[in-house]
């Protein structure tokens, strides 16, 4: 059996001990005069040279020449105590991971009397000496502060904090460090020159790296490798995929695709090295490892002649080209990408998704830092339509969508830089799309513009989606109607007389989408209100209903209560908003429970809570005909905005104003003291409610089905019993005051 390498190269004296001069200087220069103290606590990292340090010490120590810095090699002491030697009586060598009981310490510290048997010095190594128990230092304390002159205690510890304080101030501390690459790569290669194998230069990076600094293991590595080699020794080919790193070409590839603005190219390798079975994380790794050594090269023309990048003749020519190709911004803001990208991905189960999301970003043109709105805006549409036009969605949706976007700005007169980012294959799509609807597009933008126009910071946002929908629809009628209602979301319900609200602004997104970005979202709704996103954080996105309507769930009743306030549902659709754009629907629901009805896929707006409520309002209302359309459209796009005094609100709510505001815990109706709850009120107007049929999303229906119930309605109590018992039926809700 061959003997591991960082045995067979384990140093004999302090003159080989490799990259610790900091430590065997200092110590040689002791020996050398004689100082010998009684105790000494060597700490480092594993596999730095701590056990065979102790073990030279001990050999020079003993040597009959002794005490020397060169041990002789030749007196007995000096052969047994060789690395490959039997051991001395008189060294005893303790490993406290295992016997770091009192019980071993006190036979120690009995042993510890007697003289040596043949040596100069007892020495007694104690290993992974932080595992001694606090009860066995005590046993040593004794011993340690006043040993009898043949003692010599040496303590080796990767962790010198654990070691009992009193103990540790009675010892010489030498600490060693782990080995800089550069020493370690003489170390490998005078080794494999020794063993007489044939490395391929590329190669000693990785196995350095590989070894993360630590002799020991690097050799350890170096070890495998050696034993895998044929006769055309370590190839580079066999050692990328023995470590599992990253082929450099890949991360050649990929930074030269970025440089060039190369999507194809860029998600061409990203597919490469999935295919390859590379994992996205360390190929996200080992690029920031890329993109730092290029920062380097780009300040530092020289960095490879001072030692601060470490790379091979060619490779270091092809980093030098690409440092000059990228510049200095953009590398510096790939670096930062890819550094936030690779902590998102943590934990992350699609990391593949993650890293041609962090792509996306690094290919988006570099905006300065006064444009760094444009630029979110920017990165909101690209993540957009990197996770949206994906699978699913025809070519023909992805390209109207992008079409309104850039058609917008040029109608409204803005000159601000609108050019959303759009894929080469979009843009063709575009044009074309343009070009055959020329005639029918115009029109529903132009009726848009005016509002659009007066609320430039949406715009981009709010083309993107709503055009989104009209393909699948009818071609022409819904634009006029669909489009509104993105734009005039807050600030005039006004603008949207004849909105039905229906359009599925989310068009190409299903649950497992939102989930995705779920995270990002939660970042977002954070910014706006903590204890909502705290309180999110119980939340599970259960579906996507009717393209808009968002359904979480939440583990307990009380936690619904809680997330369905309205104020915190604000929070999470602008989140959304933020995120992907677009208006929606949050259902809250407990988990476990079946969607209510109305979550059904035709029944894209309103959560069920919402429908029923305005039911059984709108059963009594008068103010009903004002103007019912515009009540119902305000109603079901934007439940939350308490535009209070609004035709909207009036035209559909009249009475009991707070219902709408909180939808579950019913507010006891001010007006007149409830009835109480007892008295069951006659059946029919709790029977409106009932039918929560899709038909009824068409507004006129419901309008007509409201109507005769208004005058059947007039038979019965009054609306609030209604209404009240409604919300106790339907959603369990319990009232809170008499
Ligand atoms: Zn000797």
């Amino acid at each position: 059996m061959a003997l591991a390498l960082y045995r067979k190269y384990r140093p004999a004296t302090f003159a080989e001990v490799v990259g610790q001069d900091h430590v065997t200087d200092p110590l040689r220069t002791a020996l050398a005069a004689g100082r010998v103290n009684h105790a000494y606590l060597f700490s480092g990292p594993r596999g730095c040279g701590k056990t065979s340090s102790a073990r030279i010490l001990a050999r020079s120590l003993n040597c009959a020449q002794g005490p020397t810095p060169d041990p002789c090699g030749e007196c007995d002491s000096c052969v047994s105590l060789a690395p490959e030697g039997g051991g001395s009586v008189d060294v005893v060598e303790l490993d406290a991971a295992s016997h770091g009981g009192v019980d071993d310490t006190r036979e120690l510290r009995d042993r510890a009397f007697f003289a040596p048997a043949q040596s100069r010095y007892r020495i007694f190594i104690i290993d992974e000496a932080h595992m001694v128990t606090t009860q066995g230092f005590n046993a040593l304390l004794k011993i340690v502060e006043e040993p009898p002159e043949h003692l010599i205690f040496v303590f080796a510890t990767t962790e010198p904090d654990k070691v009992l304080t009193t103990i540790r101030s009675r010892t010489h501390h030498y600490p060693f460090r782990l080995m800089p690459p550069g020493v370690m790569r003489d170390l490998v290669e005078r080794i494999c020159r020794d063993e007489g194998v044939q490395v391929e230069p590329a190669v000693f990076p990785l196995v350095i790296r590989a070894g993360g600094g630590s002799a020991r293991d690097t050799l350890s590595v170096l070890d495998q490798l050696l034993a895998g080699a044929g006769p055309e020794g370590v190839t580079y080919e066999r050692a990328v995929a023995l470590l599992g790193v990253t082929d450099v070409a890949l991360i050649d590839d990929m930074v030269d695709a970025l440089a060039a603005g190369d999507g194809a190219a860029v998600y061409g390798t990203v597919d490469r090295l999935v295919e390859a079975g590379h994992d996205p994380r360390r190929f996200g790794s080992d690029l920031l490892d890329r993109l730092r050594d290029l920062v380097l090269l780009n300040s530092v023309p020289d960095a490879a002649q001072r030692g601060l990048v470490d790379a091979a003749g060619d490779e270091l020519a092809r980093m030098q080209t690409q440092a000059e190709q990228l510049g200095a911004a953009t590398l510096s803001r790939f670096a930062e990408i890819v550094h936030t990208g690779l902590s998102e991905m943590r934990g992350a189960t699609a990391p593949r998704l993650l890293l041609e999301l962090l792509c996306a970003r690094m290919l988006l043109p570099t905006a300065s830092d006064s444009e760094v709105a444009l630029l979110q805006r920017l990165e909101r549409v690209e993540s957009r339509m990197t996770i949206a036009p994906g699978e699913g969605a025809p070519a023909g949706q992805a390209a109207p969508a992008a079409a309104p976007s850039t058609a917008a700005p040029v109608a409204d007169g803005d000159a601000r830089p609108k050019r959303v980012f759009q894929r080469p294959h979009e843009r063709a799509a575009q044009e074309a799309a343009q070009q055959a609807e020329a005639p029918a597009r115009p029109a529903p933008a132009a009726a848009e513009q005016p509002v659009a126009a007066e609320r430039p910071v949406t715009p981009p946002k709010a083309a993107a989606p709503a055009p989104a929908t009209p393909p699948p629809a009818a071609e022409q009628a819904p634009p006029p109607a669909a489009e509104p209602r993105p734009v005039a979301a807050e600030p005039r319900p006004a603008a949207a007389p004849a909105a039905e609200a229906a359009a599925p602004a989310q068009a190409g997104f299903d649950a497992a989408k939102v989930r995705q970005v779920w995270a990002k979202v939660l970042q977002a709704v954070a910014t706006r209100n903590r204890p909502t996103q705290a309180l999110l954080l119980n939340a599970a996105v259960q579906d996507l209903s009717g393209d808009n309507t968002l359904v979480l769930s939440m583990p307990t009743s009380g936690l619904v209560k809680q997330l369905a306030q309205q104020r915190r549902l604000d929070f999470v659709r602008d989140a959304l908003r933020e995120v992907v754009g677009g208006e929606w629907e949050i259902q809250c629901v407990e988990a476990g429970a079946a969607p209510p009805p109305a979550a059904r896929p035709a029944a894209p707006k309103q959560p069920v809570q919402r429908r029923s409520t305005q039911q059984s309002e709108s059963a009594p209302t008068n103010g009903q005909s004002a103007n019912p359309q515009a009540g119902q459209a305000a109603n079901g796009r934007n439940p939350a905005r308490p535009q209070a005094g609004s035709p909207a609100r009036q035209g559909s709510v009249p009475r009991p104003p707070e219902p709408d505001d909180i939808p579950p815990p019913p507010e006891p109706p001010d007006d007149e003291p409830p009835p109480p709850d007892d008295v069951p009120p006659p059946p029919e107007p709790p029977r409106p409610p009932e039918p929560v049929s899709d038909d009824e999303e068409d507004p006129e229906k419901m309008l007509a089905e409201s109507s005769p119930m208004d005058a059947n309605a007039q038979v019965g109590p009054d609306p609030e019993t209604a209404a009240v018992e409604l919300f106790e039926r339907e959603l369990g809700a319990r009232r809170i005051d008499g």
